[in-house]
Formats: C-alpha cells, sequence, structure tokens
C-alpha cells in the first residue's frame, strides 16, 4: 500500500483504501466462490448479480473484494454512490443519527431532517416555483406515488411512457416499464391505463428527425390513442438510463413538456438515474431548460441509503387527502442524514462540474475508439452517464453477444461495467464523481485493449 496510490481521504472515505486496479486471484476468487455457493443455496435466483465478487469495501472509484482485489468501479451500484461509497459527510451524519434515533416513522412523530431533505430538493431541482416534497423508500415506490399525486390533482387515470422507458419493478411500474425479459415476463397481469408512446432515439430513428419532430410524432399518438382528457400525466426518463442512455434529440422533451402543459397533463420526470449531478447538471432537465411539474429522484440522492422522493408544484403535491401519501420507512431518519451528506459533499466539491469533466474525458477516449472499432455505433449519454451502442459494423444491428463479452473481459481485468438497453447491446459507464482521474484514464485503458481485441 503506497501513499502515492491513495485519494485524498476527503473523497474516498479514508486514507486506508488505496485507488488501485489490482487483481492478486482470479476473478471470483476462492473466497468469491465460497459465498456464492452460499448465496446459491439461500438467496432467491430471480436476484441476480452482474458479477459474483463478494465485497469487503468499496469508495472512491474501487471496490475491494473478499479475495482482496481491488476493482474500478464503473457501476456505483447503478448510479447511486455518486459521492463514493462512504463519503465522510455521510459517514458522519449517518453515525450521528443513529447514535441519536434510528427511527420514529414520520407519520407518527416526525422530525427535522425529513424537512431539511425536502428543503434542499426544492431549492436544487428545477424551477423557482413553490415545491413540496414528500419521502418514500425506493425509486419505484416514488414512481408509484408521482402517479398516485398525478391522478388525485387531475381527476384522470390514463399514465403515457415511452419506448425503452424503465421505472421499476412494482406492478404499476412493471407495466410502465417497456422491456419484457427480465423484468416483466410472467409477472401480469400488468396495471391497466399505462399506454406507451415512441420515443426519441437519435441512433435509431430511420431517417433522423429533429427533437420536434419527434414530440409531434409522440404526441400524435397520444391524442389519437389516449386522448389528452384522459391523460394523469406523462412520465419520462430525461435521459433513458435501463433502456440504454438515450439522449432525446434537442427539443424533443421541451415540446412534450409543453404540450403537457398546454392540455393539464402532469408532465413528470423520472429523474431516478439521470438527477443529483450523474448528467453534469443537478437535473438532466435542466440542459434543456425544462421546469418537470413533478421529479422522482432516488439513487444517488442519498450516498447509498435507501432514500426516494416526489418533488413538485405544490398545488399538485397537496392534491392527495391527508394519509393518502406515505409509509413506515419513508424518509427515514438515518437515510435523511445520508442524503444531507450526500448533498452537502456534491455542492462543497462542486460534483456538477466533476461530472462533465468526466464526459469530456470519457468522449475523448472512446470516441477515438469508436474510430478504430467499426462495432462501437454510437458513443452517447451525459455526464458521467456515458455509453457506447455496440452493432454488426456498418449496419445498425445491435450485437449483444459482443457487449456480453467485451463486459466480461472488463470483469477479469478488474473494471466493473454494466450493460444496458432494450437489445442487451449497450455498455454503459456509471463512475463515481469522485473517481480519481488516473483510475477512469486506467479503466479506459482496459476498455480499449478488451474491444480491439475482441473486435
Ligand atoms: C432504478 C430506476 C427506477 C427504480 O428505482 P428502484 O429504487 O430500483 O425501485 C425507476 N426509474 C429509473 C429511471 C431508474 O433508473
Amino acid at each position: 500500500m503506497t501513499t502515492e496510490t491513495a485519494a485524498p481521504a476527503h473523497l474516498t472515505g479514508g486514507p486506508e483504501l488505496p485507488q488501485e486496479r489490482r487483481l492478486v486471484t482470479e476473478i471470483p476468487g476462492p473466497r468469491s466462490r465460497a459465498l456464492h455457493e452460499r448465496r446459491t443455496a439461500a438467496v432467491a435466483s430471480g436476484v441476480g448479480s452482474v458479477l459474483p465478487v463478494y465485497v469487503a469495501a468499496a469508495g472512491g472509484g474501487v471496490v475491494i473484494d473478499v479475495d482482496g482485489n481491488s476493482l474500478i468501479d464503473l457501476a456505483s451500484g447503478i448510479a447511486v454512490t455518486s459521492v463514493g461509497n462512504s463519503a465522510p459527510e455521510v459517514v458522519r451524519r449517518v453515525s450521528d443519527q443513529v447514535a441519536a434515533f434510528t427511527h420514529t416513522c414520520f407519520m407518527v412523530a416526525p422530525y427535522e431532517g425529513y424537512v431539511e431533505v425536502c428543503e434542499a430538493l426544492a431549492r436544487l431541482t428545477p424551477g423557482d416555483h413553490a415545491k413540496k416534497t414528500a419521502l418514500f423508500n425506493s425509486g419505484a415506490e416514488a414512481v408509484e406515488n408521482a402517479v398516485k399525486i398525478a391522478r388525485a390533482h387531475t381527476g384522470r387515470g390514463a399514465v403515457v411512457v415511452f419506448d425503452h422507458a424503465y421505472h421499476g419493478r412494482t406492478n404499476l411500474t412493471m407495466a410502465m416499464t417497456a422491456k419484457n425479459t427480465p423484468y416483466k415476463d410472467g409477472f401480469g397481469p400488468f396495471a391497466g391505463e399505462v399506454y406507451r408512446a415512441p420515443m426519441s432515439y437519435p441512433f435509431r430513428e430511420p431517417v433522423q428527425i429533429t427533437g420536434a419532430e419527434a414530440a409531434a410524432r409522440a404526441i400524435d399518438v397520444i391524442e389519437k390513442q389516449v386522448g389528452a382528457g384522459n391523460i394523469a400525466c406523462v412520465v419520462i426518463e430525461p435521459v433513458l438510463g435501463e433502456g440504454g442512455f438515450v439522449v432525446p434529440a434537442e427539443g424533443f422533451l421541451p415540446a412534450v413538456a409543453q404540450w403537457c402543459t398546454d392540455n393539464g397533463v402532469v408532465f413528470v420526470a423520472d429523474e431516478i438515474q439521470s438527477g443529483m449531478c450523474r448528467t453534469g447538471a443537478w437535473f438532466a432537465c435542466d440542459h434543456e431548460g425544462v421546469v418537470p411539474d413533478l421529479v422522482t429522484v432516488a439513487k444517488g440522492m442519498a450516498g447509498g441509503l435507501p432514500l426516494a422522493g416526489v418533488v413538485g408544484r405544490a398545488e399538485i403535491m397537496d392534491a392527495p387527502q391527508a394519509g393518502g401519501l406515505g409509509g413506515t420507512y419513508g424518509g427515514n431518519p438515518v437515510a435523511c442524514a445520508a442524503a444531507l451528506g450526500a448533498i452537502a459533499t456534491m455542492e462543497d466539491l462542486d460534483l456538477p462540474a466533476a461530472a462533465r469533466r468526466i464526459e469530456q474525458t470519457m468522449f475523448t477516449r472512446l470516441g477515438a475508439l469508436a474510430e478504430k472499432a467499426p462495432a462501437i455505433g454510437e458513443v452517447r449519454g451525459r455526464g458521467a452517464m456515458i455509453a457506447i451502442e455496440l452493432v454488426k459494423p456498418g449496419t445498425i444491428e445491435p450485437d449483444a453477444a459482443l457487449t456480453g463479452k467485451i463486459s466480461a473481459a472488463c470483469h477479469q481485468a478488474g473494471v466493473l461495467t454494466l450493460t444496458c438497453g432494450t437489445y442487451g447491446n449497450i455498455l454503459r459507464f456509471l463512475p463515481s464523481l469522485v473517481m480519481p482521474d488516473h483510475l477512469l484514464d486506467e479503466a479506459l485503458d482496459v476498455i480499449e485493449e478488451v474491444v480491439l481485441g475482441l473486435v
């Protein structure tokens, strides 16, 4: 353990965790394999793991497994540990909170941390109108509640979502999610009154169209097949997450949002993956000045503790009757303390700017790689939410097999990568926003070597 490889303690959660890629066994190693046997016997097989190395510690930009391997983490627990896995401000506030009290239930006896998180979200989300917030435990729960709130406000029932959308795994959010396998197959019947409109997916348009044209296409489907007067809300990820890190054509989001405003439809931005600095702004909607009526947040907001929220226009948020929203654990005091620590870290370290620097590095390196590797159809994304879409060279035919091989080879080389996309042909990168530059460079070296070795 050398001091040169250690990132500053304020970034990693402690000087003890060297920021390096280091492989000391095969991947997974013997201790991980032994744990995996126990897991296979005890844990339901429907719960998967991308890479069965069992974690002993994690922070900054690395995951250290029980065999002593140190892997560069380009997953961040699916865009959650943006401030690191044990950011000092999160650790400090969580420790203090656990020592004070772990739970009272905000619906029974409230506490300041919950209120403070709601105040912070009102300040940070797009728009300067009066806002209110309700807190929950998971992203899916936030999406479900956004729909409840929109229905209570409008007195209408229909929900419009888009192709390639991912909104969660509960019954309503399964209906809202586009992809059948693995998210929906065998789990129906699904909630009714959910309608799907065409998304703007520039790489896969047969003919290039503008964002305004893509919005007109979607609005035409919505008006003809659902009818504006029946629609409570339109729910959209401003940058698709599981669907493939698709950035809609410029002008698409503003046009859909404007149509919602004109028709009394609640515009809900699902920023669960794209929000909280991930895309180089506090929220992905900020890139085009879009001000949603409601925003769902989760993943990156609480430094790894389970917390989610719906933030929105006060008059819409106040539509449900008292007692209509909530849950035993929603806005748990420990999770709120973590969120306040994560938000303080994001502000102190200017993590939107850090995400923009990551974007620049990744676009430069991956763009150069795409020149040499015709299987890379597109490099896209925003901030620290970047992906490459893999295709049969010269076509847009998805190459999921190659994507799986590249990801597996990256794992073997000590870089934790994820795949995604409706066609399973997208390799996505979600580094923590406090990842040291030299680690990101090294991860990109590995990706380059792996891709050039396989195409
Ligand atoms: C992850 C995700 C969800 C679901 O969040 P959970 O906490 O897993 O329930 C919903 N929407 C988007 C955009 C997501 O990325």
